[in-house]
């Protein structure tokens, strides 16, 4: 089965596709499909905007699609940059945005925080299914490693031994991060439906 990922995003397409291909789907970023859209996240959760671009992928193609809404909430910010997590507050580089937090939490006392992931299937029928993964851990006081993408230098996970994401072996978060969670509950719905394999 082919299955699109709906994002611009190569950290993520990586992601995906390294937890789909030896199940054997044919995965395919939207731009290797030609798609070059960029949609608009009007949501105000992780579950609408997920729904919008798998949807805007699907109008598009009519093939099975993934896409996921995914963010990290910091308690102490109110949970904040949350579903704004790619643009807060303007910034314009992930460096920009993990100094903010650093910054921001500097006399807080409170340093737990979560990466949330929404995902949103949309079958071949054009029905959608939404799957949520949650990671909670904590922010470090500086920045380390350099593996993965976004946040993952900051943020130290409660299975992470007190290392941050970015300093673990990429394998770590294929097991344990909120989009491997989301990913489980999509696999099992996939599994219990017996969504069409090759
Ligand atoms: P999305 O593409 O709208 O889901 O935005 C997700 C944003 O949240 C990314 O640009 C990152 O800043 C952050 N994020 C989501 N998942 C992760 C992760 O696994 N590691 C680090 N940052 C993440």
């Amino acid at each position: 089965m082919e299955l699109i990922i709906a994002t611009n995003n190569p950290g993520k397409v990586r992601e995906y596709r390294d937890i789909f291909s030896p199940l054997g789907y044919e995965v395919f970023s939207q731009g290797e499909k030609g798609i070059h859209l960029e949609v608009e996240e009007t949501g105000t959760t992780f579950e609408e905007n997920a729904y919008l671009k798998a949807r805007a992928v699907y109008d598009l193609t009519g093939m099975p699609v993934v896409s996921d809404d995914s963010g990290l909430e910091v308690t102490a910010l109110n949970n904040e940059p949350g579903i704004y997590s790619a643009r807060w507050r303007g910034l314009e580089t992930e460096h920009e945005r993990r100094m903010e937090i650093l910054h921001e939490l500097k006399d807080k006392e409170d340093r737990s925080a979560r990466f949330v992931c929404c995902i949103c299937f949309i079958d071949a029928e054009g029905k959608e299914h939404l799957f949520k993964g949650i990671w909670n851990g904590t922010i470090a006081y500086e920045e380390c490693g350099t593996n993965g993408f976004g946040y993952d230098p900051v943020f130290v996970s409660e299975d992470g031994h007190g290392k941050t994401t970015a300093s673990l072996p990429i394998s770590f978060k294929e097991t344990y991060s909120h989009r491997a969670k989301a990913v489980k509950l999509l696999m099992e719905y996939l599994e219990k439906n017996h969504v069409e394999r090759p």
